[in-house]
């Protein structure tokens, strides 16, 4: 079984839920990627998803943008989880104290997390050494791939035959063009290093499309350049007059997802 909640997307924060178990093991194993919100709104969401974070067996982080970053350092200190980033995310937070808490996150090299297997890849964002992940349970497979700027062909490699994906649509570059944004930073956002744009997540999906991807989470869409309903009619229209064609859901900045279950297409169809 592998399912997940987001609990929270965008540039005001992001965090994610994802939860495997196997047929034998007495309780899943949760791993939390990024955490971007304070304590409390993180123990609140959690606690929206049935969750406390006593539940969360290890964090990932993604790279060290603050709407990554969070609560981190006290998770670790307060509750004494592990986490995994990579050596140049470690070092761009110099300030952090990880103490041992600290796993190296290396691109292509998978992780075995109790029940949950997890793989980093690298992407193109303006950070230090920017990860994002797939996850497994051995026959489930999420993809994740948020902040990036242009989805390379190792990106793309890695989200090959997943069952459900949560993509980056981050902004609409008409609104951006218009927004009160300085140029430098729509420059930036909308550069190779920067954020997918809607029609560049759509295209992304299209060329991911097989038949058994049940599910499309458009996620860390801008509050500012963008709108939930383009974002979704871009998704939408990468899958439009498929015979398989995956569920579109866009997370909300604040209350994110609801749970979904990872699982092929055809399986949900018949269950
Ligand atoms: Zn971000
Ligand atoms: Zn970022």
């Amino acid at each position: 079984m592998l399912r997940f909640r987001n609990l929270a997307s965008g540039s005001t924060g992001n965090a994610t839920v994802v939860e495997a178990q196997q047929p034998h093991s007495l309780r899943p194993t949760r791993l939390l990627v990024d955490c971007g919100l304070g304590i409390r709104q993180l123990q609140t969401r959690l606690a929206a998803a049935g969750l406390a974070i006593d539940d969360i067996d290890g964090i990932f982080i993604t790279h060290e943008h603050s709407d990554h970053i969070g609560c981190v350092e006290k998770l670790v200190h307060r509750y004494d989880k592990p986490v995994w980033m990579s050596a140049g995310t470690r070092s761009a937070l110099p300030r952090l104290d990880f103490g041992q808490a600290w796993c190296e996150a290396r691109d292509n090299q998978p992780v075995t997390l109790g029940d949950i297997r997890f793989t980093p890849f690298t992407v193109p964002h303006d950070a230090r050494e920017p990860l994002q992940l797939s996850c497994t349970d051995g026959v489930h497979k999420l993809g994740i791939a948020t902040d990036l700027g242009m989805p390379t062909p190792h990106v793309m490699q890695h989200l090959q035959q997943c069952h459900a994906l949560i993509i980056e649509s981050n902004h609409d570059p008409a609104l951006l063009a218009a927004s009160s944004y300085p140029y430098f930073l729509q420059r930036r956002i909308s550069g190779s290093h920067g954020h997918l744009a809607n029609a560049v997540a759509a295209e992304m999906v299209a060329a991911l499309m097989h038949d058994a991807l049940a599910l499309v989470v458009g996620a860390h869409l801008s509050q500012q350049n963008n709108r939930p309903d383009i974002a979704r009619q871009h998704l939408e229209q990468a899958v439009a007059g498929l015979a398989h064609a995956p569920g579109v859901v866009v997370a909300d900045p604040v209350s994110g997802t609801a749970w979904h279950d990872v699982t092929p297409l055809h399986a949900s169809l018949a269950a």
